[in-house]
């Protein structure tokens, strides 16, 4: 199972591959997993208190871990209070180890110091996120080094840093085999750390962007964006920085030593980064919420809200006729007069329905939550109805701004298919699925429809102009989301 593991991997392009013995279900049997193999290995062997699963005594761990020298292997991970006990021999290179599964503790620099002594060739230091700014600790601390060193964050909070240390020099980062074989709390696998983040590509030069929100696991946004970075030829990363709504501020101060040139962001962030913000684009104050956070040319903070641009484009492409309009042609397209019905009453509700209303249409909300209708239909001064009646209102378009029909509750949808009329030009902002049982209604009732893919679409290629000065790829990224979307697990 290990030989053929490993023997995978190297045909995916692993160039070094740690073989965790304590894994194994008997006494390893080393020659058989060492002979003939594809790739450089790193022989660790992890005690129960360090979190592994090793059964057996302490001495046969030394022999093992001494013979794994004798046989030759590439590299040896020691732990820092066994290093004096398993001297140098031959070319095997020693990795001295340090894992906290608590914390990011204070003497992080004395705890690095100590290894340094212990003769390594390469210091690793895994410690616990339990802040962002953990991981500039752990980051700086890699660039400073004079020994090569591995460094990272374990932990949800520090999934980020398992990239970004490639940036700094660490010489090599730890993945999994696969999505479900996690071994360290906030792993990636070694297909994510390759096709998502594109690792190998990664140098000191590489331009660092990401998401800001909590929950960030499931967002799409770092496939997207790498694979539209990776399209254009541009160096650059995004990845997915986990930060709790009362840690934004100090975050971003912190996230100023990795220079980041841009962030999406999104719950619970998008009214504060608004501060945070030099110039905003007019929808920002239209709304009063931003999804986009980029340098504008003189290095300022600039924000923008490419969620409500988007979905205006959105519902606009669903009313032109012409198979494949230009922006121009999309824009040109008036609401004005257009009788609009929008089921929900949250924060995409709240901007489609202020974009609606900014756009001369008749807008009439509804919600399963009456109070919060009537709050939202005062601020932006349009139409209610109870949500018991919104089958009986007439409507030019009509948008669902709800989750109903979002997987895994496909089955269900916010509107009866007798109530939709013909040539009505039905949007759904799910878009996951796709072909939300909603549009698939609408489809047969011969309605215009417009989907929530390509109103997330859009507004990452919004995002990545801004980020990038230039033109998006938006094919690539139309592909990328829908594989996405097939692939996704929850
Ligand atoms: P939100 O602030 O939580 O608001 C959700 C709204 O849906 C609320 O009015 C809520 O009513 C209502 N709702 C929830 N469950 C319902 C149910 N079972 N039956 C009837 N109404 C229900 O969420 P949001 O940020 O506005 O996002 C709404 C949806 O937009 C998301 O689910 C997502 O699918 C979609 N979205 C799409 C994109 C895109 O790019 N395509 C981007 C962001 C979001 P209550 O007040 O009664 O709970």
């Amino acid at each position: 199972m290990v030989v053929a593991e490993h023997k995978f991997l190297a045909e995916k392009g692993a160039e070094l591959v740690e073989l965790r013995l304590d894994w194994l279900s008997g006494m390893p049997k080393l020659d058989q997993l060492i002979q003939d193999r594809p790739t450089p290995v790193v022989i660790a062997l992890r005690r129960q208190s360090d979190r592994g699963r090793w059964r057996g005594s302490e001495e046969q761990r030394l022999t093992i871990l001494r013979s794994a020298i004798v046989a030759g292997v590439e590299y040896i991970d020691l732990e820092a209070d066994i290093a004096k006990l398993i001297p140098r021999y031959g070319d095997t290179k020693r990795i001295i180890s340090h894992h906290d599964f608590e914390e990011t503790p204070d003497d992080l620099e004395e705890i690095h110091r100590r290894l340094c002594g212990l003769d390594p060739d390469i210091v690793k230091l895994v410690t616990m996120a339990n802040a962002p700014s953990d991981m500039i600790r752990v980051l700086r601390l890699v660039k400073n080094s004079t020994v090569p060193t591995v460094g990272f964050c374990m932990g949800e909070l520090g999934v980020a840093s398992r990239v970004l240390c490639g940036k700094f020099g660490s010489p090599f980062t730890y993945a999994t085999f696969s999505e479900d074989r996690e071994l360290a709390p906030g792993q990636l696998s070694f297909e994510q750390m390759k096709e998502i983040y594109h690792y190998d590509d990664i140098t000191a030069g590489t331009h660092v962007y990401g998401v800001l929100g909590d929950p960030i696991a499931h967002s799409m946004s770092p496939r997207i964006h790498n694979a539209a970075f990776k399209d254009k030829g541009i160096d650059a990363v995004y990845l997915p920085f986990r930060v709790a709504k009362h840690a934004l501020k100090g975050t971003l101060e912190d996230f100023e030593w990795l220079d980041i040139r841009g962030y999406s962001v999104t719950i619970p962030h998008k009214e504060e980064i608004i501060g945070k913000a030099e110039f905003k684009d007019a929808s920002v104050d239209e709304i009063g919420a931003a999804n986009t956070l980029y340098r504008g040319a003189d290095g300022a903070w600039c924000a923008s809200n490419t969620d409500y641009d988007s979905a205006m484009q959105t519902i606009k492409l669903g009313m032109v006729d012409s198979p494949n309009p230009t922006d121009e042609e999309i824009d040109e397209v008036s609401l004005a007069g257009l009788r609009i019905l929008m089921l929900g009453a949250g924060g995409v509700a709240r901007a489609i329905g202020r974009g609606s209303v900014l756009a001369g249409a008749a807008l009439t909300i509804c919600s399963r939550t009456h109070k919060r209708t009537v709050a939202l239909a005062e601020e932006l001064g349009c139409q209610q109805v109870l949500w018991e009646n919104r089958g009986s209102v007439f409507a030019d378009i009509l948008i669902n701004c709800t989750p109903v029909g979002m997987h895994p509750n496909v089955d269900e949808t916010p509107f009866k298919d007798h109530w939709l009329r013909e040539e009505m030009l039905v949007f759904d902002t799910v878009y996951n699925p796709e072909n939300t049982l909603f549009l698939k209604h609408a489809k047969q009732r011969e309605c215009r429809v417009a989907s929530g893919v390509e109103m997330f679409v859009r507004q990452a290629a919004m995002q990545f102009e801004r980020f990038t000065d230039g033109p998006a790829p938006i094919e690539a990224m139309r592909d990328t989301v829908r594989r996405a979307i097939s692939a996704v697990k929850y």
